[in-house]
């Protein structure tokens, strides 16, 4: 009898928890990066889009920067696993794996994957000052001038950073620049159209308007082909066409929670997002930043852990090729 009542009880508790949530208490996304850049921009989107669908859903955008997101990352993997922490993050989450040799936490352990949102190309931008105007001019000049110019990133293991190193190992100019590491894109965007920095790699989601704006100026994109469809992006080649034979770095996002979350407040959240994945509004303001929305597979609990756990795979590899660990 005894056994019979704690078994009630215990499934009184998992609904309890699905009905009750999210109630009025906020539900907040940790984002790894200062507030106005890329991962923060998509954020506030993606809380937009899934507020309409989270009966009650009060979102709040925490940014918790540092340590290439491992920070933020940290504190979601601690938090209590009550739904109101998530972790919004992107191919950090898989980077960071194979960079730290000290990781606070275990990627694919501590963390409940709630669904990919997006793949994100990514742009190589200089200041305006530049002298060059065209890809091949720019890594001429990069060439010319190795040791007297730097690159911004956002930390080890942002996209930033992998992005930049990618990109200076293909071209064989690793020493040619000094790293400058930012507490995200957004100051360091801020710095490189000051002139204060010379160079970046950046998401499109935040590159596409300064480009347009002609406040940066834009070299190449790093997917496999030119986005074409692009009213922006169209114009300038990617890394491959240039003759870096394979580069080919498209970022994603992701939303995850800690490990232990109940069960159903799992499956609602990932009902939320993938109608946000599904609502117009969100699609068109993704696409116009050059993102593509996912569609596939990705955006269910397993099929996002299985393709970060490839992602960490596929990166570890590049990262120890371009040889530069933290701790
Ligand atoms: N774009 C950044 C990165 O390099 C992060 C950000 O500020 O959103 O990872």
């Amino acid at each position: 009898m005894k056994r019979v009542l704690v078994l009630a009880a215990a499934v009184t508790a998992l609904f309890a928890n699905a009905q009750g949530y999210p109630g009025s208490k906020p539900i907040s996304f940790v984002v790894p990066f200062a507030a106005g850049g890329p991962t923060d921009r998509a954020a506030r989107d993606l809380a937009e889009a899934m507020r309409k669908t989270l009966p009650g859903g009060n979102f709040v955008i925490e940014n918790v920067n540092g340590a290439g997101g491992t920070i933020a990352a940290t504190k979601v993997a601690k938090a209590n696993p009550d739904g109101h922490t998530l972790l919004f993050w992107h191919i950090g989450m898989a980077a960071t794996a194979g960079l730290y040799r000290k990781l606070q936490y275990k990627p694919l352990e501590d963390f409940e994957y709630l669904g990919m949102v997006s793949d994100v190309p990514m742009t190589l931008i200089g200041k305006p000052q530049l002298p060059a105007n065209t890809y091949r001019d720019f890594e001429n000049y990069i060439r010319a001038n190795g040791g007297k110019l730097n690159i911004a990133h956002a930390g080890l293991g942002s996209a930033s950073h992998l992005c930049g190193l990618m990109w200076q190992t293909a071209v064989n100019a690793k020493e040619a620049m000094t790293t400058i590491p930012y507490g995200g894109t957004a100051p360091a965007m801020t710095a490189l159209i000051g002139g204060q920095v010379d160079v970046m790699c950046d998401q499109t989601i935040t590159t596409v308007p300064q480009i347009e704006a002609g406040r940066v100026k834009a070299f190449a994109v790093t997917t496999a082909s030119r986005l074409s469809g692009h009213k922006v992006l169209k114009d300038y080649p990617s890394l491959q066409e240039m003759g870096l034979k394979g580069f080919n770095l498209t970022i994603w996002q992701g939303l995850y929670a800690p490990k232990g979350t109940p069960e159903p407040v799992l499956k609602q959240l990932n009902d939320a997002l993938k109608l946000a994945l599904k609502d117009p509004d969100f699609i068109k303001k993704q696409e116009a930043l050059g993102t593509v929305v996912v569609t596939d597979q990705r955006m269910e609990r397993a099929g996002h852990k299985a393709f970060v756990a490839a992602e960490i795979a596929k990166l570890r590899p590049l990262i120890e090729a371009a040889g530069k660990f933290a701790d």
